[in-house]
């Protein structure tokens, strides 16, 4: 396999087998900036990836090529990157132990895959108070879409459980945590025991505090259930704003605008996404959202709901009133840590676990959305899909740790690439900008003592690999900045220089 590895000497991408594309799918360099990558024999199978990270959504591919389209996002394969390190459960083991998961997202399903893998004999039930087979959740808005039926959702068929021998208990809520009794009270009146717990419960919408909030037709868009409701009252000539320009409210607008519904979004800010963007390019991303229909309220701030009872409009501060027959709120989430606090973990914002993915009880995992690894709760789908795998592995007796990962800033929203990090809101002198845009795309440069240290792209995000490394290395670009005199340049000079090794 490492005779196989070609690796671009640019990026870092590695690519299996002699067979070059025409450039490299990460950076865009000619075929001739690749060199074999020489792996010690030892290592070999080390050296070969594991994994096929999907660049756009996350999505994690298992197996030593990627595959030929992302299954969630529809992706090509030149979006993915390889993955090395991924988690190896340590051999089976023989525990026969009872491993109870509440909930059944990504982290819940990847910790029973994982279990179950370690540990043939253990008795593994899984509890979610969702009526609905587990399902892609980050896909319900190419649903709301109308591009993905709720066959297409799931992330695994009825059949694959069996086959697994993974207990489903659908549509049921776990009311109680006894950690004494180790036992689980159910909303059944039933309870189960359990020898190992993982806690997946994920999180749900915030609602802010607006009066008004309450009324009939007011959603928010977290499971499929909410999905249908919110397709139910989609008709074109209804009419919804969606409180939010997040990535979520963007998406669920446009996919309502598809609809024919008559949609506008209100976002607080004076742009979009600004935390990852700035005005220039936020207002760009903002033409892409006007041009599918959508009227956009930037720095809008909303004062109430106004209906009887049933809400007929959005009342801002302004004094504004924006009809609507369904309000959706997009307005960030919350973790579902109540049965953590009552079963006396240690919780923070998220429920607090080391790198083995353990709670303050050894028993206890927590992973996901609900969990805080080192003062951060990820709230995505891959780290949420890793740090189940790894709770899984060491719930059944294997051992695994999670070590954290860096938080992605690739982004597809509408259709559009966009790709953020590090320090993008200069704030004084010393910072050294580059901006560079034509019809297609627009790029963002900041140096600061000849370090690059934030860059954003959008609609051409292929260098995106490259600046990573180079802000993770602080490596000098003074070469660079000496000869280049716009971003253009500035863009030519990263692809080519310097070195970081
Ligand atoms: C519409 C949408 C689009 C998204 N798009 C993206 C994206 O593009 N990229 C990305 O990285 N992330 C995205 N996300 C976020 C991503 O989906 C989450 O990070 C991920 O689903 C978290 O998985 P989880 O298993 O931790 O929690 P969840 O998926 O929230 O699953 C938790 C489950 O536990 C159940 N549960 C809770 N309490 C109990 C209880 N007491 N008893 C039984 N069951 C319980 C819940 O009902 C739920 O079914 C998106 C989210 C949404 C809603």
């Amino acid at each position: 396999m490492a005779d196989d590895l070609m690796q671009c000497t640019v990026c870092g991408y590695i690519h299996v087998g002699t067979d070059l594309p025409d450039c490299c799918p990460v950076c865009g360099v000619e075929k001739e900036l690749f060199e074999k990558k020489q792996a010690p024999d030892s290592k070999a199978a080390e050296a070969a990836p594991t994994a096929w990270r999907c660049l756009i959504c996350n999505y994690l591919h298992e197996g030593p090529v990627p595959p030929e389209s992302c299954p969630v996002c529809g992706a090509g394969a030149d979006q993915f990157e390889p993955v090395f390190k991924q988690v190896q459960p340590t051999g089976k083991v023989d525990s026969a132990d009872a491993i109870v998961i509440v909930g059944a997202g990504i982290s819940g399903i990847s910790a029973a895959e994982a279990a179950r893998k370690t540990a043939p004999q253990a008795k593994i039930s899984v509890i979610s108070r969702e009526a609905d087979l587990p399902y892609y959740r980050i896909n319900l808005t190419r649903y709301l879409a109308g591009e993905l039926t709720t066959e297409q959702l799931l992330i695994h068929p009825a059949q694959w459980y069996e086959d697994n021998a993974i207990e489903l208990h659908l549509g049921v809520e776990v009311t109680a945590v006894d950690v004494r009794n180790k036992t689980l009270g159910l909303s059944s009146r039933d309870t189960i025991s359990y020898d190992k717990l993982i806690l997946s419960m994920g999180a749900h919408s915030f609602v802010p505090p607006v009066g008004g909030a309450t009324k009939a037709h007011v959603k928010t868009l977290r499971t499929q259930k909410d999905a249908a409701e919110i397709l139910e009252a989609a008709r074109p000539e209804k009419s919804c704003v969606v409180i939010g320009g997040g990535v979520l409210g963007l998406e669920t607008g446009a996919a309502l605008a598809r609809r024919g519904v008559s949609v506008t979004i209100i976002e607080g800010f004076d742009w979009l996404l600004p935390r990852q963007l700035n005005r220039a390019a936020g207002e760009r991303l903002a033409g892409y959202v006007e041009a599918l229909g959508v009227r956009l309220i930037c720095g809008g701030r909303v004062r109430e709901l106004a209906g009887e009872q049933a809400v007929s409009g959005v009342v801002l501060e302004s004094g504004e009133v924006v009809p609507a027959d369904m309000v959706i709120f997009a307005a960030g989430v919350r973790c579902n840590s109540a049965l953590a606090r009552q079963a006396e973990l240690e919780v923070n914002n998220g429920i607090l676990v080391d790198n083995s993915m353990r709670t303050s009880n050894a028993d206890i995992f927590a992973v996901g959305d609900v969990a805080e690894h080192q003062g951060v709760i990820y709230g995505t789908w891959m780290p949420a899909q890793h740090q189940g795998k790894v709770a899984g592995i060491n719930a059944a007796g294997g051992q695994a740790r999670f070590t954290g990962i860096p938080r992605s800033s690739i982004l597809k929203v509408l259709d559009v690439d966009l790709f953020s990090v590090g320090e993008v809101h200069p704030d004084d002198g010393s910072f050294q900008l580059f901006e560079d845009h034509d019809d297609d795309r627009y790029a963002f440069f900041v140096f600061r003592n000849a370090r690059l240290v934030g860059a954003i792209l959008m609609g051409d995000t292929g260098l995106s690999a490259r600046l990573k490394e180079l802000i993770e290395s602080q490596a000098s670009c003074a070469e660079i900045l000496a000869e280049a005199a716009t971003a253009a340049d500035i863009r030519q000079g990263l692809l080519s220089g310097p070195r970081v090794s």
